[in-house]
Order: C-alpha cells, then structure tokens, then sequence
C-alpha cells in the first residue's frame, strides 16, 4: 500500500512536470495550482486519484475538467511501483526500476495523447542518470559512437520513428548495459507489432501513427521484472 501511495504521489508530481511546456524549477517550490484559474490546491485536492475521483476530475474552483491522462498517470504508476513487491527484481536495477518507471508512465500518456515525447523531460532523465548511475563504466565512448552513427541515418528511418522515441531509446542505451537494452528494445517492437496488428486487423483502425512511449514502457516493466528468468533463457548472453 506505501508502494502503491508514493507511486501517486509521484506520479501527480511528474505529470504536472511533464504536462508543463519546459523545465520549469518554479513547480518545485510552489503550491500546484488549477492551470485554468491559478487558483492554489488545498491539501485535500492534492491527494492523488481520491481528489480526482471526489471533484469528478473538475477544478472545486472554476469546474474547468482536469486532464484525465493525470488520473491514468496516478492509477498505472502507483501499480507498477507496487510490482517489485510481487516480482523479484535483480537488486542492482532496484533504483533504476523506480527512477524509469516515473517517467516513462507520465510519458507514455502523453505520446498517446500527443504524439510528442517532451523534451523538457528527456533532459530531467539524462540529468537524474548522470547524477544516480555509473553510465560511464561500460562501454561509454563506444556507445556514444553508436549513438552517432544511429543520428547519422536516422532521417532514412524517420517515417518509422518518431525522433523523439529514439532520442529515448538512447538515454536508456546509455543507462543499461547493452544485452539488456536489446531486450528491451526487441520486446518494444515485438509488442507493439503485435498491437498493431491488432488494431489494423482486428478493430480495423487504420491508424497509422502509433505512439511507441507506451510500448517501450511496457517492454521495461516486463524486462525488469523477469531479467532472472531471461538471464536463463538466454542462459550467457546476459
Ligand atoms: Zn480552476
């Protein structure tokens, strides 16, 4: 249950964070406020999901509707911040499960909302990878030439994917040793293949633009919350 209230909490604080148009230090200090009348929240409005639910996602002042990608945002991350408790995650990804999840499940609603991946909060990810990861210990420069090679082709592949998802594909290429980045990589598109296919054939919308956020999140949780099993799997190769 701690797991699941401090993953709200979170979660409200990182979707005002992304929702806003750039970084913005001033969100820190003060108050959350209604972005329609700029009237301060008082206590009772801030708790997550029960204020939304309470208020029937409306502003007690102005009853302009809230977002409800917020509601989303709170109800998926206080869940998923409760998964270690039910899966074995490996002890050393323990801060990196938390750290990534919080943005990547704000995210996630946005590119589905959108179709954008902030940049504002891909910034606020590298700094917090930086500050909490060795990312220089393996491989570093040898990644970073990858990295530029994948830039230099990259408007060749830019019908298939948003610039966006790759500049978030790489902040976690740098995060993660490189066997696990592929699995997360391969299992976003494996996933999202199959949705695809899905809503192309199944529920015949011919949509063509695909927000890719979501799947790459799902692909994480899924990764991280069997990286023992896969580590047998693929018995040396991770
Ligand atoms: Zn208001």
């Amino acid at each position: 249950m701690l797991f699941f209230i401090s993953g709200t909490l979170i979660a409200s604080f990182m979707f005002v964070v992304s929702c806003s148009e750039k970084l913005n230090f001033r969100l820190l200090s003060r108050r959350s406020r209604c972005d329609h009348c700029l009237k301060s929240l008082s206590w009772l409005e801030l708790i997550p999901i029960i204020s939304f639910l309470a208020l029937r996602g409306k502003c007690r002042n102005c009853k302009t509707k809230i977002a409800s990608g917020c509601l989303f945002v709170e109800i998926i991350l206080g869940i998923s911040f409760t998964l270690p408790l039910f899966f074995t995650l490996e002890a050393e990804y323990y801060t990196h499960y938390f750290l990534i999840v919080s943005f990547l499940i704000p995210l996630s609603i946005i590119d589905y909302e959108q179709l954008i991946v902030p940049n504002h909060m891909l910034v606020l990810l590298s700094i917090c990878s930086v500050i909490l990861f060795p990312i220089y210990s393996s491989y570093f420069w040898l990644k970073l030439i990858i990295i530029f090679l994948i830039l230099k082709v990259y408007p060749y592949f830019s019908k298939f994917i948003g610039f966006g998802d790759v500049k978030l594909f790489m902040i976690l290429f740098l995060i993660f040793p490189a066997n696990i980045f592929l699995i997360i990589f391969l299992s976003t598109f494996i996933i999202g293949g199959l949705a695809a296919i899905i809503f192309e054939f199944i529920l015949k919308d011919k949509n063509t633009v695909y927000p890719l956020v979501p799947f790459i999140t799902t692909a994480f949780i899924i990764v991280m919350i069997n990286l023992k099993e896969l580590k047998i799997i693929f018995g040396g190769l991770l």
